[in-house]
């Protein structure tokens, strides 16, 4: 004979389930409405994933300090999937403006991109920089707080108002000396600073009187995810607008190809050599696939959010450090005691 317990006790998963279910629906709700009271003007949304909701405006603030992407491929779709360090697994999308606009909100922080040359022991023209300098450059950011970010987390952020560490710079590294991997890449390393390195074709690991990076030394540290490569054209020419549509097409699309087939990873980013460039020059640079490209104007040095368009961000000397840590901006800080 059976007592009667045993039959509530058959009941007791289903109950549990319907409990489980309506608690998933009560939470489901609340994130609809919370979304609605403030999360959705940053123009970030969750991809259906667990996400523990008290939690979550902690993640929105550390989103920009931890960014990355979620996959590649994303960058230049109208949805940028994001990642933080905290949540490797829980994928953000955040909306983008279409290529290669920069959006609105974006342009309210003031990142500095600093451009450095060649770093060596000796210099020989005002524009080098020595290792201890470059030293002390770092040592300067990380004592005024500054946070270097990615190529790609400055690129997320101008396409879709991302929110940004308080004092970001993105720091690069023009025309691929010996002197990036021998003294840059190591402090990069010690300083887990992330950095953008334009390398042009024609001289990979010669000596023009200056030692240039060598291809093997190129594919150590493209695998680093501190590491962004960039091209910067063939031959390096002086002035690009000058250049016939041919040698343009060799300059930017060969050089591509080039580094993409030696490194075995696709080439999003170009630097214009000397910064120069027109509407000519920026069309083949857009329909060779890149995403965006990197110029300068000496006369004229602006903040990335300033730059017309991906296509032509702006850079500063980097003998302009020390007064930019003071002027280096994340932009909109997040305020999530406005939740209710
Ligand atoms: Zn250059």
């Amino acid at each position: 004979m059976q007592p009667k317990p045993n039959i509530f006790l058959k009941f007791i998963p289903l109950i549990g389930g319907i409990l489980i279910i309506s608690t998933g629906l009560l939470a489901l709700n609340f994130y609809s409405k919370s979304k609605n009271n403030g999360y959705s003007s940053a123009s970030i949304k969750i991809k259906a994933s667990p996400i523990n909701l008290e939690n979550f405006c902690q993640q929105y603030q550390t989103i920009g300090k931890n960014l990355q992407l979620w996959n590649q491929e994303s960058l230049s779709e109208d949805e940028v999937l994001v990642k933080t360090q905290a949540y490797p697994n829980l994928p953000f999308s955040l909306y983008a403006v279409a290529l290669p606009n920069i959006k609105d909100k974006a342009r309210k922080a003031k990142v500095p991109v600093l451009m450095y040359h060649d770093i060596l022991p000796t210099k020989e023209v005002f524009f080098d920089v020595t290792p201890e300098e470059l030293e002390a450059d770092f040592e300067l950011m990380k004592s005024k707080g500054v946070t270097p970010i990615s190529l790609d987390q400055l690129i997320i952020h101008l396409r879709t108002g991302s929110p940004l560490p308080e004092k970001p710079v993105l720091l690069t590294f023009d025309d691929g000396y010996g002197g990036h991997y021998e003294y840059v890449y190591p402090l990069l390393k010690r300083y887990k600073y992330p950095a953008a390195f334009s390398v042009y074709t024609k001289n990979m690991g010669i000596n023009t009187g200056r030692s240039h990076i060598t291809w093997e030394q190129l594919k150590i540290m493209v695998e680093d995810p501190l590491v962004t490569i960039a091209g910067h054209s063939k031959t390096h020419p002086p002035d690009l607008t000058k250049l016939s549509d041919e040698e343009l097409n060799q300059e930017v699309v060969e050089s591509k190809q080039i580094l993409e087939k030696k490194l075995g990873k696709s080439i999003r980013y170009f630097t214009y050599p000397t910064g120069k460039n027109d509407e000519r020059v920026r069309k083949i640079v857009e329909e060779a696939g890149y995403i965006a490209a990197l110029a300068m104007d000496d006369a004229d040095e602006k903040f990335a959010g300033e730059s017309e368009n991906l296509l032509a961000i702006e850079r500063f000397g980097q003998s302009r450090l020390e007064e930019l840590v003071d002027r280096a901006s994340g932009g909109e800080v997040v305020n999530c005691s406005e939740q209710n």
